[in-house]
């Protein structure tokens, strides 16, 4: 599936805030939010003050969410029209069906440094679902599922220097993380609470149903 290949940090910029992109890069001074000079938005006449009409305002909050978790137009809108169906509050349903994603399980369970970096674990066929490979970074988990590495050397050997790289990162409530093996079990589906992105899911769901 296609996916963005250009440059993360511009993203950040364009939404002025810390999407965290890059992995570790994004907790240091390098961050080019956190530098004062790079921290405007990208572009000739990023330095102007943006024209904060309703359109632009809600724009802005859907792509926050898209860029977030890595995704591309047509598969958002996809996300956007299932949680549509469901019954609920559309906004919240769209961030929790995001949040169970395989590459976000993996970015969470710390087995990668960024939703980028999980991808490509994925991909490379590192990651077991329920004892099975997969390779697709956006399956959806469900309660009880389990998941494991690759029973290789190598596999075993990225993830543990990620975990090691970041050992006060924090599990959340939902997955239960055994690093000895390392293995991850989901006991629960993630709430719209477990979504660490500040934005107002109804400004999303009101530009995505214009
Ligand atoms: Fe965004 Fe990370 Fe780049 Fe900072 S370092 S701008 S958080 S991708």
């Amino acid at each position: 599936m296609s996916r963005y290949i250009g440059p993360s940090c511009r993203l950040c910029r364009r939404e002025g805030m810390k999407l965290m992109l890059k992995g570790t890069r994004c907790e240091t001074a390098k961050c080019a939010v956190e530098k004062r000079e790079r921290s405007m938005a990208p572009g000739q006449h990023g330095w102007r003050r943006a024209r904060n009409s309703n359109y632009a305002v809600r724009l802005r909050e859907k792509q926050k969410v898209k860029r977030y978790y890595g995704l591309l137009e047509k598969q958002f809108m996809m996300y956007f029209r299932e949680a549509q169906k469901g019954t609920g509050n559309t906004g919240k349903q769209l961030l929790e069906l995001l949040e169970r994603r395989l590459d976000n399980v993996i970015y969470k369970l710390n087995f990668a440094g960024s939703r980028k970096s999980a991808r490509q674990l994925i991909t490379h066929g590192h990651i077991y679902l329920n004892n099975r490979r997969v390779d697709i970074p956006d399956i959806r988990v469900n309660v009880g599922d389990k998941v494991t590495l690759k029973n290789s050397d190598h596999s075993r050997k990225i993830v543990r220097a990620q975990l090691e790289s970041n050992p006060n990162f924090g599990v959340q409530n939902w997955l239960v993380l055994d690093t000895s093996k390392p293995m991850a079990t989901i006991t629960a589906l993630p709430t719209r609470d477990d979504v660490q992105l500040a934005v107002e899911e109804h400004l999303v769901v009101e530009f995505c149903s214009r």
